[in-house]
């Protein structure tokens, strides 16, 4: 059997590294998805996208492999998109109960609840080659946390279409639908494509 080739995935956040190995499952198969080793990057871009690039690019370089990475996080409409690209320190602490209460704190009763998850996903080869692809998933934000499944935002996220929050669904029910699945699958083309010509 050949050997597989080899992947970087861009995060150290061990829930999320969970998360992709699932969504990527079968689509990667030839391939071993290696976390990175590497320093964290700074992530001062100034969209999802910019972030994911950055983390991609500082996994490619560390590794000297194709890496993937990812930069996601919650945009509710009544705060103008906040906390957006700051989710994971919105409240400073990096805890995801202090970000909820601050998230449910700052929307306090206004009418307007809707929000969306948005994941970029980023490719980028040693030989420069890059790529990434956003989506989004939109729901309202709930007025308390429900459920006990999940990460960060997942209590007091639910989905339009779906009566439960995030934290109450399955990870195989999250993972059929959720923003990060959709941008992963949306990237994967330009993975095949970098491997094909080589
Ligand atoms: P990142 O690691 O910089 O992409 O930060 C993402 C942050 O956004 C996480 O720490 C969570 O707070 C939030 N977030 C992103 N995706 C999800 C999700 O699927 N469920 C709940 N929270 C999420």
């Amino acid at each position: 059997m050949a050997e597989p080739r080899r992947l970087v995935l861009g995060t150290r956040n061990a829930h999320k590294a969970e998360e992709l190995a699932a969504i990527l499952g079968d689509a990667l198969d030839g391939w071993e998805l290696v976390p990175t080793d590497g320093p964290e990057p700074v992530e001062d871009g100034a969209t999802f996208a910019e972030n994911a690039l950055i983390k991609a690019r500082a996994a490619a370089a560390h590794a000297g492999l194709p890496a993937l990475a990812d930069d996601s996080g919650i945009a509710v409409t009544a705060l103008g998109g906040a906390p957006g690209i700051h989710s994971a320190r919105y409240a400073g602490t990096r805890d995801d109960r202090d970000n909820i209460e601050l998230l449910l704190r700052s929307l306090g009763d206004a009418a307007d609840r809707s929000a969306r998850f948005v994941c970029a996903a980023a490719f980028v080869a040693p030989d420069g080659t890059e790529a990434v692809e956003v989506a989004e998933w939109p729901g309202v934000v709930l007025d308390a946390p429900v459920g006990e499944g999940g990460f960060g935002y997942d209590p007091v996220f639910r989905p339009t279409g779906h009566g439960v929050s995030l934290a109450q669904l399955s990870p195989a029910e999250k993972n059929a639908m959720s923003h990060r699945t959709m941008a992963f699958r949306a990237i994967l083309p330009a993975v095949a494509a970098w491997a094909a010509a080589r």
